[in-house]
């Protein structure tokens, strides 16, 4: 009853999205992979440019990294995109350039992990795994009145195991969406609309009038600030920026005005004299702020002097200013680079 009423409703009620009229497993595979953490109306624009500049696996795998990063540019989780060509790569490499459609091999794939395995497979190959992301564990919790820490732990295999007996078996891939539709659309975390639901009949938790407390939620990490220095060094009109290397912590292969973190800015600032061998200014041009996980990030830009030598390694080059923005930059230096090309226009 559960399944009927809730394909029911879907099939009337769910959102033209790009990705719902395609069978393609590379175009569902990429959707996937841009809807982690990440809502749906900020994936659409990304969804369809990236699927016209990079249209198959095959010019996924063979493009350059810095083109694959510009396209995400703005999306965050950076790493998903660098998977995404690595899962592209191993699928030309070792399985003739199709995606394989076993649990088993497809968790082998580079990026993919339970939740992107169980959402392709169901969607594109129609195969009756589950899904378990934010939005069927609200939906859950309050149906099934479930209490505790449903992220993690025994609470979290109890919601996997739910998914896994109230699946569809003959439309997988419409029951996993349509639960995720229900949590994004109607079973929303405040102000559920309960009177437009299709399982209110059987929600245990509006029986009780209990949808407001769930689902419980695990305590949060504590967040860390942390102080960064970025330097703006300019010579006849070129700016020096610098790629991210692959030991970093946070955006590998992304290209920024060279920034360190530190205790202090006196700290990073060192730094980063240290490294180019220049002399940093200390007062601050601008500033911004951005959060990558737990970590609040207090980013501040500082002008220099540019010596007649600096020396240009692989990973640091000159960029003329009208350039500037061909380069693949994530969200916080970003907008210190929108600031700097507004001032000096
Ligand atoms: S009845 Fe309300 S709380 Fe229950 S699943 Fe539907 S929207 Fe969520």
């Amino acid at each position: 009853m559960l399944q009927k009423n809730l394909l029911h409703w879907y099939d009337r009620n769910k959102r033209d999205l790009p990705w719902r009229h395609t069978g393609d497993p590379y175009s569902i595979f990429v959707s996937e992979m841009m809807l982690q953490q990440t809502q749906v109306k900020t994936v659409i624009p990304y969804y369809e440019r990236f699927l016209k500049e990079l249209p198959d696996w095959k010019a996924l795998a063979k493009a350059k990294e810095e083109k694959v990063l510009k396209l995400w540019e703005g999306l965050g989780y950076y790493r998903r995109a660098r998977n995404l060509q690595a899962a592209a790569q191993k699928i030309l490499a070792d399985h003739q350039g199709l995606l394989p459609d076993s649990m088993e091999e497809i968790l082998e794939i580079p990026g993919v992990g339970p939740y992107s395995a169980g959402a392709v497979l169901s969607i594109a190959f129609q195969k009756p795994h589950p899904v378990v992301d934010g939005n069927v564990i609200r939906v859950f919790s309050r149906l099934f009145l479930l209490r505790g820490n449903l992220k993690t732990g025994e609470g979290h295999k109890k919601v996997w195991e739910l998914a896994e007996n109230l699946i569809s078996r003959q439309r997988p891939g419409d029951f996993n969406q349509a639960v995720m539709e229900l949590g994004a659309t109607v079973c929303l975390p405040e102000n559920p609309q309960c009177l437009l639901c299709p399982l209110l009949s059987g929600c245990l938790a509006a029986q009780k009038g209990l949808q407001g407390e769930l689902p419980e939620m695990p305590k949060a990490t504590p967040v860390l600030e942390v102080p960064m220095a970025a330097l703006y060094l300019e010579q006849k009109g070129r700016v020096l920026v610098k790629k991210r290397a692959q030991n970093e912590r946070w955006l590998k292969g992304m290209w920024e005005f060279p920034s360190a973190e530190g205790k202090t800015y006196e700290e990073a600032l060192q730094k980063l004299e240290t490294h180019l061998r220049v002399k940093a200014h200390r007062k601050e041009l601008n500033e911004v702020k951005h959060q990558i996980t737990h970590h609040k990030i207090r980013l501040k830009l500082f002008g220099g002097i540019t010596p007649k030598s600096l020396r240009v390694s692989k990973d640091l080059k000159w960029v003329p200013l009208k350039k500037l923005r061909d380069l693949p930059f994530a969200s916080a230096q970003n907008k210190l680079r929108e600031w700097v090309l507004q001032k000096s226009s």
